[in-house]
Formats: C-alpha cells, sequence, structure tokens
C-alpha cells in the first residue's frame, strides 16, 4: 500500500518503554481494527487510520517516540488519542509524561468542540423538539459521523469547557462544574445559513428536555452550548438496507433515507409509544418499506428485527435502540450466520433497569 503524505505530523517521546513492547501495543490495535500496516521494522512502525497515520520510531540512542500524521487538526486530535488510548492499556505510567511537540501553553478548547447557540427550539411531530444550533463549522458532520456530544453545563453556573491536555486528551470539567453530554445526531445542517438541526425525543426523566423546555421557554441563559464530535457511524451506502430505530435513532435513519442511493431497496422498522402517531416526519425512497410499530400496544423493535433476520440475506442491517434490545438482536444475527461486517447494531441509550 502506498504511504500517503499527509500535512500535519507530531511527534511524542515516550520514556522508559521499548520499541519492541510498544510496537506490540499498537500492533495489537491495527490487528482488532483491522488497520492496514504500511511499514513495519527494526525502527519504524506506521499504521494507516482514517485520514491519517499512527506510528512508532526508534532512534540510535534508544529514545521511542510515537509518531502521529494527518489530515487536519480534527483528525490530528482523533490520531493521537487513538495512540495514547491504545498505549495507556499497556504503559500508563509511560503516557502520564507524554507531551505532543504541538502541545500549546496554556489551556485550548478540543478540535472536536464547537461553542454553538441555539437559535430556535420547537415542537416536531407529539415526540421530539427540534433544536436549531448556530455555530461557525459544522463541515466535519458529514457522511462519515453524523453524531455528536451535546455539551450542557450546569444549570446556573458560568460554563467550563473542556480543554485539551499537553498528551492530547480531553479534560472534562470535574465537580459542580460538569456538563451534562449525551450523544445527539446532526439531522440536518445548512451550511450556507450556518446551522446544524438535532430532533430530541421527549422522555421521561430526560434531563436534556429539561434544558431544551427551557430555552424554548425563552431562558436565554443556557443558549450557549458546545458540540463535541463527530462521534459514531455514518451514513449507509447499499443497495439493500435493513434498518431499525426506535426514538433515539429516528434523527439518524431519517438522514440515511435521504442519502441512500438511486434505486435503494429494503425495510425500515421504527418504534414509538404510539407507532406511526408520533408523526416524525420522513422523506422515504420509494424502494424502502416502513413498518410502525407501537410499543404502548405491545410491538417490539427487538421482536420485529428477529423475526425479519431468521434467514440471512444480502442487506446492510442498522438497528439502533435499546442497549439491551441492541445486544439481543445482535446475538441473534450472529447465530443466524449473519456476516458482522454488514451489521450495524447499536445500543443508543441504557433503561434504567438494565446493568
Ligand atoms: C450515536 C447516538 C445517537 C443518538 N441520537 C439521538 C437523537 O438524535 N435524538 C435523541 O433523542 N436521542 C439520541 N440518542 C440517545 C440519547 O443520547 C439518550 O437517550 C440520552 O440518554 C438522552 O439524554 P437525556 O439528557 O435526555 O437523558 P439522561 O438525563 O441521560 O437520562 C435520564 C433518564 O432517561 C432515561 N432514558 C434515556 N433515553 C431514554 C429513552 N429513549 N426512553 C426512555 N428513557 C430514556 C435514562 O435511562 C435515564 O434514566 C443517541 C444516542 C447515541 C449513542
Amino acid at each position: 500500500m502506498p504511504r500517503p503524505e499527509y500535512p500535519l505530523k507530531v511527534y511524542a517521546d515516550l520514556q522508559a518503554t521499548s520499541f519492541a513492547e510498544a510496537r506490540d501495543c499498537l500492533l495489537a490495535m491495527a490487528t482488532a481494527g483491522h488497520l492496514s500496516i504500511l511499514e513495519d521494522d527494526a525502527s519504524t512502525l506506521t499504521i494507516q487510520s482514517d485520514h491519517g497515520t499512527m506510528g512508532l520510531s526508534a532512534s540510535d540512542d534508544g529514545t521511542v517516540t510515537a509518531v502521529a500524521t494527518a489530515e487536519d487538526d480534527r483528525w490530528m486530535f482523533i490520531v493521537k488519542n487513538a495512540i495514547v488510548v491504545q498505549l495507556k492499556k499497556q504503559f500508563p505510567e509511560v503516557t502520564e509524561n507524554m507531551r505532543w511537540s504541538d502541545a500549546g501553553q496554556g489551556p485550548v478548547l478540543p478540535p472536536t468542540f464547537t461553542l454553538v447557540t441555539v437559535r430556535e427550539v420547537y415542537p416536531v411531530g407529539s415526540a421530539f423538539l427540534r433544536v436549531v444550533l448556530e455555530g461557525d463549522d459544522f463541515a466535519a458532520y458529514g457522511r462519515e459521523s453524523i453524531h455528536f456530544r451535546l455539551v450542557q453545563p450546569p444549570k446556573g453556573k458560568d460554563p467550563a469547557w473542556p480543554f485539551l491536555a499537553p498528551i492530547g486528551s480531553v479534560k472534562w470539567p470535574e465537580g459542580e462544574e460538569a456538563p451534562h453530554k449525551p450523544v445527539y445526531t446532526a439531522r440536518s445542517i445548512d451550511h450556507a445559513a450556518g446551522t446544524l438541526v438535532t430532533d430530541i425525543f421527549l422522555h421521561e426523566g430526560g434531563q436534556t428536555i429539561e434544558w431544551a423546555r427551557e430555552v424554548m421557554s425563552g431562558d436565554r441563559s443556557r443558549a450557549n452550548i458546545g458540540i463535541m464530535g463527530p462521534l459514531g457511524g455514518g451514513l449507509l451506502e447499499a443497495q439493500n438496507v435493513l434498518l431499525a430505530a426506535d426514538e433515539t435513532g429516528m434523527p439518524a435513519a431519517a438522514r440515511m433515507l435521504e442519502n441512500l442511493p438511486q434505486g435503494v431497496t429494503g425495510t425500515l422498522f421504527l418504534e414509538s409509544g404510539e407507532g406511526a402517531g408520533c408523526d416524525y416526519p420522513l422523506n422515504v425512497p420509494d424502494g424502502i418499506t416502513v413498518k410502525w410499530l407501537a410499543r404502548n400496544e405491545g410491538d417490539s423493535l427487538e421482536q420485529a428485527m428477529i423475526k425479519a433476520m431468521a434467514t440471512p440475506f444480502e442487506a446492510d442491517v442498522w438497528f439502533a435502540g435499546e442497549r439491551g434490545q441492541a445486544a439481543r438482536v445482535r446475538d441473534f444475527a450472529k447465530n443466524a450466520g449473519w456476516d458482522p461486517k454488514e451489521l450495524r447494531i447499536s445500543g443508543f441509550w441504557k433503561a434504567p433497569d438494565n446493568p
């Protein structure tokens, strides 16, 4: 595989570790993530990751240096973090003193953090509030990654934001300043207007709903928040799909539907309390059949998927729902003989009674 050249390159010396040990540690990550090895010899290791490389080099005096290259600041942050997280598993004492060559002198916001202001909040259907956020740059929330953390500082406090430590990892405010930061989906982005739309499901006891309702009622003191991302998976490319979502996955499903290729076929199961009555707006391609399930009438997303997946067929599978349900659907699919590469089955939330 030819070695791509990336514009950014940074280094961090690893004290008190041998090249061989650090190499084994990073190679384990490459194997687990099916990443390509670009170079592997007595003094150099280079692993290809998305939009950058992770590696090691050993100099004649025995110094071992971690090396990261990347396309831009955002990806550099992700590549550096991947190296640190992996090394930390085996050499916690080594990573404590690591300092990347691009580390700033004072606290800086992580490149994956964007300050945003709420432009408006309004109901969508009977089960969601739509929050329109304004910010400088939402380009990262394209096809490959559509999720983010909605970073809400505690009520009544001056906001404290995360910052980048010299090691390249993010330090979150702690104690009374710790923000609430659940994961949401970029339902749509308008680059010209500088807005990102996210839809928040109205479930019992949700802190984010309380926050959104306060801003909707005119309390602008909490209208300045942050988003951290992108995170998680992106859009699907497949010609035949089997999709399933409860309310938490509906914004992602809606965005996927709008970006599937021409002529796509398949089925989408959607579960909400009252089924189709939740009126969540969707633009459905002609070849996709939508089957609404009403939880209040005993329907279950998990059971619908298990029935639909009894015998494997050619399709990309995507499931977003409660974590326990996701685990059971994943186990069922594997036992039924589905190819794990075609499965994207995720828990989007955790029921309180689920350990
Ligand atoms: C990749 C990803 C994308 C997501 N996208 C979206 C999205 O676009 N829109 C969206 O609404 N959610 C989305 N979620 C789910 C969301 O992150 C969780 O529901 C989260 O707990 C909401 O935080 P909160 O502040 O409302 O509730 P919290 O204050 O975190 O939790 C309060 C209580 O609510 C319960 N709870 C959380 N979710 C639900 C639920 N769905 N039904 C019933 N009880 C619940 C919790 O168990 C807890 O007891 C996504 C999650 C992931 C992982």
